[in-house]
């Protein structure tokens, strides 16, 4: 099922939204197990892009309290939903719901992610970090920020995805951490399409301990998406990512 598809009653798609989040969750606790780690070291973001406001309630009904969205008007929109304000707003009486912008931001729409995004995931430019920082300044905000690492790109070209070169993380890094409104939180990377997701987030994690010994409060690692979570929590993810694994297929684009 998709975003457009509102055939199924809203007590199935709740029962659907539960069945799967058991299993990513059993996913999770496996694999924190093989990996000698606590299940408590690692979040999981449930990546909710294309699909209604309305699924992002019944996950809050069902105890999810990080959501991820990687479209930015996408986003800003869903998260007027009156429900999902309450919680972002963390009106009492409610949970709160941390909101994750992991997408691609363009350095004009920076302050439209800045006024909801609780952790941007996804900066990758000292262009972007300095409208990042005007606009959390202007808004009275600080969101945390991680330096996404486009990993492949040694083993020849780009593939397509954001990031900043390894080589260049740590400058990034210290770019982010001087300013006044943005709080720099560790590394984020998406595995290139070709390669071992494990060698890949094997080369995150070291990206991260380079970074953690200039800035020690850096510790999230976001790695580890429908398909490769296990190698993520195996490298050392704090964050995972999940989008398809939970909520079904999304419309191709791209
Ligand atoms: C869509 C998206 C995800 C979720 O991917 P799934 O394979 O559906 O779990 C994770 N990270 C980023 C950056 C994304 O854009």
């Amino acid at each position: 099922m998709n975003a457009t598809e509102g055939s199924a009653a809203p007590g199935a798609r709740g029962a659907e939204l539960a069945d799967a989040l058991a299993v990513v969750e059993d996913r999770i606790v496996a694999a924190c197990a093989g990996a000698g780690r606590a299940r408590e070291e690692v979040t999981l973001v449930v990546v909710t892009k294309f699909f209604p406001a309305s699924d992002v309630r019944l996950l809050l009904d069902l105890g999810v309290r990080d959501v991820g969205e990687s479209r930015a008007r996408e986003a800003t929109e869903k998260f007027e939903d009156e429900v999902l304000l309450r919680h972002r707003q963390r009106m009492p009486g409610v949970d709160a719901l941390t909101a994750h912008f992991i997408g691609q931001v363009q350095t004009n729409k920076a302050a439209a992610v800045v006024a909801w995004a609780d952790v941007i995931h996804s900066v990758d430019r000292p262009r972007l970090v300095r409208a990042l920082d005007r606009a959390a300044g202007a808004a009275g905000r600080s969101p945390r920020v991680l330096v996404q690492v486009a990993l492949g790109v040694e083993s020849g070209g780009q593939d397509g995805r954001a990031g900043v070169r390894p080589e260049d993380a740590d400058a990034l890094a210290d770019a982010i951490a001087s300013c006044e409104h943005l709080v720099l939180a560790g590394v984020m990377a998406v595995a290139p399409r070709d390669g071992d997701p494990d060698v890949a987030f094997g080369r995150l994690a070291e990206v991260s301990r380079g970074i953690r010994e200039r800035h020690r409060e850096a510790t999230w690692v976001s790695a580890g998406m429908s398909g490769d979570l296990e190698e993520a929590v195996r490298r050392g993810a704090t964050h995972l990512r999940v989008g398809s694994a939970i909520l079904g297929s999304r419309p191709t684009l791209r």
